[in-house]
């Protein structure tokens, strides 16, 4: 337990916290909405800090991010902690439930990181699995401390964080995937007890600070992957983060409290052809290996990374494809 960033004291003991855009006031003994940040005696703590309830080593493209550092690994943490409530939850166990913690430091993981680099091409850091934001204080102590010894930090979230607080942690984040859980303001509200604006908002400001960026939305029959809310998307996408933006669309599978077939193939690879009129890369998640994870060159249709067995990536050059002489983004 940490006393907690970005918070105000207020009249009574009650406390204002400036995390997220849920701006949650509270009495002691009370926490906020994400249930991990609790005023004790007019005080506001971080009651996970330091404690991880999912650890790991991943492929990097596991977060997916596809056009950072292809085949290589990152140590891959996670605490419990969530300021939305998806009903459609794909990680609810460690996003709203009681699982299991392991004592943990930024020291430790930084320490953890660079012997992993003795065996295997490890990138850096990744906070990930539940909503890193949530884990503000330890995962900023932690990013200030890999990035003094050269280890890449790269934060997977919903986006659902204020202003300045992002501000102050992304001179340490190399690269950050941003879920967009829809594109209407009211799936935010009605399915995840949030809201699309400042999400769209966290991807801007990290594109203004140099971050490297992927965008994965998960695709919901019925809920958010009609054509005209995948167009909305995908021109939002490419004219304020840029054409080059990689897009993950990923495909649902029951799970948390919702209950509905898993999208059709044919609605995935519809959603992928209306996002390549707009955007360079599109990728499709949860459908295994093939083409779809594949990228190619959008200059001379070259195949420059191959996800089947193993990474490869080739006929990749100075920022650029060896073929045709096309920029990519792609940082390899
Ligand atoms: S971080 Fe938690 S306590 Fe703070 S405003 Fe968001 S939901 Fe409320």
């Amino acid at each position: 337990m940490k006393e907690a960033l970005w918070y105000e004291k207020l009249p009574e003991g009650k406390v204002h916290c400036g995390l997220c855009p849920h701006d949650c006031t509270f009495g002691q003994g009370l926490n906020g909405k994400c249930r991990v940040r609790k005023n004790i005696d007019g005080v506001l703590y971080s009651t996970n800090y330091g404690k991880a309830g999912g650890y790991g080593l991943d492929p990097v493209e596991k977060k997916p991010l596809y056009h950072f550092h292809p085949g290589t690994y990152v140590l891959s943490v996670g605490a419990r902690g969530c300021n939305l409530k998806c009903r459609f939850c794909q990680n609810w166990e460690l996003a709203h439930g009681d699982q299991d913690e392991m004592e943990v430091t930024p020291l430790g993981l930084v320490n953890a990181a660079e012997r992993y680099r003795s065996f295997y091409d490890v990138a850096g850091l990744a906070y990930t699995y539940s909503e890193p934001f949530m884990w503000y204080e330890f995962v900023y102590d932690t990013c200030r401390l890999a990035k003094e010894s050269g280890l890449k930090n790269i934060i997977v979230t919903n986006g659902f964080v204020k202003e300045e607080p992002l501000k102050e942690i992304l001179p340490c984040v190399d690269a950050m995937n941003i879920d967009i859980k829809a594109f209407t303001e009211e799936f935010y509200e009605k399915m995840a007890h949030g809201s699309l604006k400042p999400v769209l908002e966290t991807a801007e400001r990290a594109k203004e600070y140099g971050c490297h960026i992927e965008i994965t939305t998960l695709l919901i029959p019925g809920l958010n992957d009609s054509p005209d809310e995948i167009e909305k998307l995908v021109e939002w996408v490419s004219l304020t983060l840029g054409r080059d933006t990689p897009l993950h669309f990923s495909r649902y599978f029951p799970s948390y409290k919702l209950e509905i077939e898993p999208t059709p193939v044919e609605v995935l690879e519809r959603s992928r052809e209306t996002a390549l009129r707009e955007l360079d890369y599109v990728y499709l998640g949860n459908l295994g290996t093939g083409d779809y994870v594949n990228t190619f060159c959008p200059g001379c249709g070259s195949k420059i990374v191959e996800r089947s067995r193993g990474i490869k990536v080739r006929g990749f050059k100075g920022g650029r494809c060896a073929n045709c002489g096309h920029k990519l983004n792609l940082i390899a």
